[in-house]
């Protein structure tokens, strides 16, 4: 097992990452609430943790990694109440919208999407726990917990009493002792989904679900928490309060760890701020792999700024500069094959090409610095360029060592993959020929200006024209707009 640090939200700290039952590591991060489509902000939290997962199991920690889905709460009731639809039934929609947009975008690590409603006898235990212990109280058919209770309330978000009570997420809730008093079990209102408990038919709080299907499937103390920063108050803290008040154990999580936001137009986007670009949109407009780099190549903690027409251009760019080297290598690679005599690569080029995967891993085992790494490959890309001219005069394995740091980063950044665009490349194929051969032919005829216009044209539909010697390669600077 490798060692690796990481930047743990509770002590404020970069340390040491030690699980409880090396080499298994229980990791839990706040999913969707699915009650609209998923926006770019959602897809960054989901890229990050995917690397985190991705990283550990390669460094040989064996990863269960779980992702909740509240697909019972006050904006699905609403949201399904407008539309005449189930929430139920629309969480299940939007998830499964999610699901194939994390599909797309490679985010396979997920071993297990739990839903909130699946879990309701742990959940009623756990509340039932705190009442018996005396760390909550039920009025009127709902049941809250006692903040005042809980001394070390607002630890993880440096949040003090004072400031949690203008952090509370629902408004009226009659019965409520304190403010920051949080809802674990909320009485149904007529015509609402719900469930029956000692206090009436009503449905869980929101925090309650989380600690409910971890202490399931993680146990009462584990490894490690993962979700956007806007997440920590009063979700996460609610989410320590009552885990450790019901079970007496602690810590309920030894590393915390928080993705910085998504901001776009100076603020974070959001739903609620009114500023939400799609994320199966933004996949469909540029790519998987470009939206995929554009959250990897910003170190997860900061801030990511979103700006339209320049963000993900300016990403696609930088991307293809790594793409396209790498593509090439894979393409010589399949066409020589592996046991391909051939010339070698000198010596320090063979040496820097095997080491750098290691350097990577340590650059991203110091607090999953995608972006350093990402740094580092654009190094390599810069080398190999200069091997891309000769590549059919050497031999297989050295071909396959030149592409190693770039497998590299498609095992453990989930870059590089082939998708529909590679498909899309098939297809495109025999139509960028017919234009390629009318270009040749006007060249024979000296008509350079109607050359260099039907270059142009196809770059305007996205592709664009490599001349290298008598032969012209072309590559999709985005997949084809459908
Ligand atoms: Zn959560």
């Amino acid at each position: 097992m490798r060692r690796f640090t990481v930047y743990d939200s509770l002590s404020r700290e970069i340390r040491l990452f030690v699980p409880i039952t090396p080499p298994k590591v229980g990791m839990f991060v706040c999913g969707l609430t699915p009650y609209d489509e998923a926006h770019l902000g959602h897809g960054r939290t989901a890229v990050v943790f995917d690397v985190v997962a991705r990283a550990l199991a390669r460094w040989g920690y064996r990863v269960f990694y779980v992702q909740n889905v509240t697909n019972i709460d006050d904006r699905l009731i609403a949201r399904g109440g407008e539309r005449g639809i189930d929430p139920l039934k629309l969480a299940e929609r939007h998830f499964l919208a999610w699901h194939l947009a994390m599909e797309t975008l490679g985010v396979r690590s997920v071993n297990y999407y739990p839903f909130a409603t699946d879990y309701l006898p742990e959940i009623l235990a756990q509340v039932e726990a705190l009442v018996s212990k005396g760390f909550a109280y039920p009025a009127e058919g709902s049941v809250y917990f006692d903040v005042a209770r809980f001394p070390s309330y607002g630890a993880l978000s440096g949040q003090r009493l004072d400031a949690a009570r203008t952090g509370t997420r629902i408004e009226a809730e009659p019965g409520k002792r304190a403010p920051e008093d949080f809802v674990l079990w909320k009485a149904a209102r007529p015509g609402e989904p719900s469930w029956e408990s000692p206090w009436g038919p009503g449905r869980p709080g929101w925090h309650i679900e989380d600690t409910a299907i971890t202490g399931r499937l993680l146990g009462a103390r584990y490894d490690l928490h993962g979700g956007g920063l806007d997440l920590k108050f009063p979700h996460h803290e609610a989410e320590i309060a009552q885990a450790e008040a019901a079970t007496g154990e602690r810590p309920l999580v030894n590393y915390w760890m928080h993705a910085g936001m998504l901001q776009f137009k100076g603020e974070k986007m959001s739903k609620s701020v009114g500023n939400v670009v799609s994320l199966q949109g933004t996949i469909g407009r540029y790519g998987p792999m470009v939206v995929r780099f554009f959250y990897l190549n910003a170190h997860y903690r900061s801030p990511l700024d979103f700006v339209e027409g320049k963000s993900l251009e300016e990403a696609r760019e930088a991307y293809d500069r790594l793409a396209q080297p790498a593509g090439r290598l894979a393409e010589a690679l399949a066409r020589s094959g592996p046991e391909r005599a051939g010339r070698e690569l000198p010596a320090e080029v063979a040496t820097a090409a095997t080491g750098l995967p290691n350097s990577l891993d340590e650059t991203l085992a110091e607090d999953f610095n995608s972006r350093a790494a990402i740094a580092g490959l654009f190094g390599w890309a810069r080398t190999v360029q200069e091997w891309l001219p000769h590549l059919d005069a050497l031999s297989g394995s050295a071909i396959s060592t030149l592409e190693a740091p770039f497998r590299w980063g498609r095992d453990v950044l989930g870059l590089f993959e082939a998708t529909d665009a590679s498909a899309g490349r098939e297809r495109l194929d025999p139509l960028v020929r017919v234009v390629l051969s009318a270009r040749t032919r006007a060249r024979e005829r000296k008509e350079f200006a109607e050359a260099d216009r039907l270059r142009a044209d196809l770059l305007t539909a996205g592709i664009r024209l490599e001349d290298r010697g008598a032969e012209t390669e072309w590559h999709a600077v985005r997949e084809p707009e459908s």
